[in-house]
């Protein structure tokens, strides 16, 4: 070895060894997150307004002094929300197209359109090691929420899609549709059976919050749970919040998915006061999830729908006056592409115009990156 040679051997030691000992330093501190934003995957936090198309967002921006959370978001696209054989999609072939990467018919969950079961992704997650955890305004055997858990042809199987759940490895979930699991044709008890097998299900959120179990289900209503503007308790960013405290004290990266279910209610009753009141219980929760996302780091927020509901048009309005005329063209779906907004870890691969099969294929490189 020269001289030279020899000196150059002495950086490549010197740097080597600076590395190492930069990384045990940070493994004394293991609450910096700078470690953790290289070593582990973000957290994925995947909201869906239920029937939120651009109509919506307008109505509900301009109700909200002209504001919303989604302003914040640091990347758009635009997904083509069609199904397999329809223009216009229902939300359970959306759902899938979104939760699973494939097209499917109208009404099927979890299973493409030549029969086979498919792997959602939050279970590919939960394969990577991943903490789960699924909220809805709606029941939880609901089309959204089911086509990240459930294998089922027709979405109105409730009593099949929670049986698949009382199977499924969903460490949290929250929504309605209690009488699914504990009012049964089968006479079977799925609530009872499982909390013999480590989970806790409780049925406020005061129990949510103080039970310490890594598997917990909270049935929000027995049934469907009622529209915000009448009452439901607790509000979407109370859920969220609680949620996200459990997930952030586990030491792992998680996926969580979250449905503003009743936008789309809204829409099918032509109800704009209603789409404007759901859309504003998202629009706090999604401010929650920025907050989360601000504070903690390595995390990434989608924002979108799985489609438009009621064809609506804003007509007329007063921006000083925060009021907003619509008018609907269906109490049906309409075929509009939606938008999609995100923000965080790998949030600029949102941006463009794609299918909303492509959902499913941007998370899954957001969780390899
Ligand atoms: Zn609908």
């Amino acid at each position: 070895m020269n001289i030279l040679n020899k000196f150059n051997f002495f950086l490549i030691v010197l740097f080597l060894s600076s590395i190492l000992n930069i990384h045990s330093q940070e493994q004394k501190y293991p609450g910096s997150f700078t470690i953790e934003k290289n070593e582990r995957p973000p957290n994925i936090i995947f909201m869906i307004g239920d029937g939120m198309g651009l109509s919506q967002i307008t109505a509900g921006t301009i109700s909200n002094k002209n504001t919303s959370s989604l302003e914040e978001m640091q990347y758009i696209g635009l997904q083509k929300t069609h199904s397999f054989n329809q223009l216009v999609t229902d939300s359970a072939a959306s759902g899938t197209a979104m939760a699973c990467g494939e097209k499917t018919y109208n009404g099927v969950v979890g299973i493409n359109s030549k029969n086979k079961q498919l792997e959602s992704i939050l279970e590919y997650c939960k394969s990577k090691n991943f903490t789960t955890a699924l909220i809805a305004t709606s029941s939880i055997v609901h089309a959204t929420p089911a086509s990240f858990y459930a294998n089922v042809n027709s979405r109105r199987q409730y009593e099949d899609i929670a049986l698949q759940l009382r199977y499924h490895s969903v460490d949290y979930f929250i929504g309605g549709g209690r009488k699914h699991f504990n009012r049964r044709e089968d006479k079977r008890d799925l609530i009872a059976e499982m909390e013999t097998e480590g989970y806790k299900i409780v049925n406020n959120i005061d129990n949510y919050d103080g039970y310490k179990n890594k598997k917990l289900g909270f049935f929000t209503y027995a049934d469907e749970p009622p529209p915000i503007n009448t009452g439901r308790k607790p509000s979407l960013e109370v859920l969220v919040n609680s949620t996200l405290d459990k997930l952030k004290s586990d030491d792992k990266p998680f996926f969580l998915m979250v449905e503003a279910s009743q936008i789309d209610w809204g829409g099918h009753a032509n109800d704009l006061p209603y789409i404007i009141s759901e859309f504003k219980d998202f629009n706090k929760a999604i401010s929650n999830a920025l907050d989360f996302a601000k504070l903690n780091g390595n995390t990434l927020i989608v924002v979108t729908a799985d489609h438009e509901t009621g064809g609506l048009a804003i007509k007329k309005g007063n921006l000083k006056k925060n009021s907003v005329i619509g008018d609907f063209t269906t109490i049906g779906h309409s075929g509009t592409m939606v938008p999609v907004f995100s923000y965080g870890s790998k949030s600029e691969i949102f941006t463009g115009i794609y299918e909303n099969t492509a959902i499913f294929n941007k998370l899954k490189i957001a969780v390899n990156k």
